[in-house]
């Protein structure tokens, strides 16, 4: 073939973006009615704010970063993930002037290196929200209810569980890394090269090695949750509690770490298991130091991210309704040159008063005309030929009952109307 899409991209068609506009309306909706701001960020980023702020030692921003040298050789790299870029604008505008909280929401695409399949491309779509200035856990509740409502409003919500963890904060992190350490140790050598890397930096991150054999070795490790300090203990409690109060069914699950240094205490995941290997469709946490780390004040934050493709397909397995676009209101079919002309005037008529009106040409049959209006979903079709010219009139098929009656051209809109 001779010209294709860059491995790992999709383009989304036509007769498909229908299901794209009604998820986004969808989201904005759901944002707007609960004050979270839409914000939009560059496509490309200073390399180092992802490095500092995702972590260098974590799989984006070890191997799967679309970074290049600028013409003036300072390095950018194309967004792998929203918050960070989120974090950087609120920096750099002073958002935090004005009182708190902050809540942002955006929709962007991301670009990662990765395998392509089912599920995992390397440009994807996320909805994301951020809540910036409150470290208390109804805040976190809050973020995870807009998502598990955005769900239940889309039809998706059955086939997915909501998971919960905590993976702590600096004061308790150290005492479960020791211990990760002293586990993993008499394993190391059967470690992946990524994560003989990690053991020293980082060895939280083992825990979300996608390798199989990582993944068999690290079975039994030590849980962050036995490690909690008590502010972080009596966090995970009480966001417990404010799902339990908003009516919000979950699991804890030790196993999500989440694949981003970034994260402090809360972490969660809204995961399917009808949609293949990449079962997880939104992925947040809490990440207190976030904004600290790149040069900010003391500013807690939580947020989401949510993959469309994946959640396409979730609604698709689901069997949740979008409902298709309206067809047209009106197709005008003419025959001969004359009728063409007072097909146009017509035409400019019904559009002017918002219907939705098509006409092409070159006139065909009628048989191909009203396949035409057909595709169309035209709801009227008006037929033009001499005989209606010769009374300035119009045939107003109706394309649902099949009835089909003389109007004169002035009475189109009217006759429209009163329908
Ligand atoms: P995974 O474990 O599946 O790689 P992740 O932890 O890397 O996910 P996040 O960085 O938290 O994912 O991104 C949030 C969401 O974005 C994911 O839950 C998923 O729905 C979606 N997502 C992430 N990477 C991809 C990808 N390569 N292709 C499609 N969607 C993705
Ligand atoms: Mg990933």
């Amino acid at each position: 073939m001779a010209q294709q899409a860059p491995k790992g991209t999709k383009d989304v068609l036509p007769d498909n973006i229908y299901k794209w506009k009604f998820v986004e309306d969808a989201f904005r909706t759901l944002c707007a009615q609960r004050g979270f701001s839409e914000i939009r960020t560059p496509v490309f980023e200073y390399t180092q704010l992802f490095s500092r702020s995702v972590g260098d030692s974590t799989d984006i921003v070890e191997k799967q970063m679309y970074s290049f040298d600028d013409y003036d050789g300072r390095s950018l790299t194309l967004r792998p993930e929203g918050t960070a870029p989120v974090a950087r604008a609120f920096l750099e505008h002073k958002l935090y002037a004005a009182p708190p909280p902050y809540k942002y929401a955006y929709e962007i695409a991301c670009y990662r290196h990765e395998r392509p399949q089912k599920g995992r491309q390397r440009e994807f779509h996320q909805f994301g929200v951020e809540y910036f200035g409150s470290a208390d856990m109804l805040a976190d509740a809050e973020v995870i209810a807009l998502a598990a409502d955005f769900f239940t409003a889309l039809g998706a919500a059955g086939d997915l569980a909501l998971r919960i963890n905590s993976v702590g904060c600096s004061v308790c992190r150290g005492g479960h890394r020791e211990a990760l350490r002293a586990f993993l140790l008499p394993r190391y050598d059967a470690l992946c090269d990524t994560c003989k890397g990690r053991f020293d930096k980082n060895p939280l991150r083992i825990l979300d090695c996608k390798s199989p054999v990582c993944g068999e070795l690290v079975r039994g490790a030590p849980q962050m949750l036995d490690y909690l300090c008590d502010d972080c203990k009596s966090d995970f409690e009480a966001l417990k509690r404010n799902l339990d109060a908003l009516g919000l069914a979950f699991a804890v699950d030790a196993g999500i770490v989440r694949g981003l240094d970034y994260y402090t205490k809360t972490a969660f995941e809204f995961v399917s298991a009808g949609i293949g290997a990449q079962g997880t469709v939104c992925g947040g946490g809490r990440y207190d130091r976030l904004i600290e780390d790149l040069g900010g004040p003391p500013m807690p934050g939580v947020g989401f991210g949510l993959g469309i493709e994946r959640l396409l397909l979730l609604m698709e397995t689901a069997g949740a309704a979008i409902p298709p676009p309206p067809g047209a209101d009106a197709y005008i079919a003419f025959w001969g040159e004359a009728a063409k002309l007072a097909g146009l005037a017509l035409l400019r008529r019904l559009r002017a008063a918002g219907l939705r009106a098509e006409m092409d040409g070159p006139a065909q049959s009628l048989k191909g005309q009203m396949k035409r209006a057909d595709r169309l979903g035209a709801r009227y079709t008006i037929m033009i030929g001499e005989d209606e010219l010769a009374e300035n009139a119009v045939l107003l098929k109706d394309m649902i009952s099949g009835e089909q009656r003389r109007v004169a051209q002035d009475g189109v809109l009217g006759a429209l109307a009163a329908r």
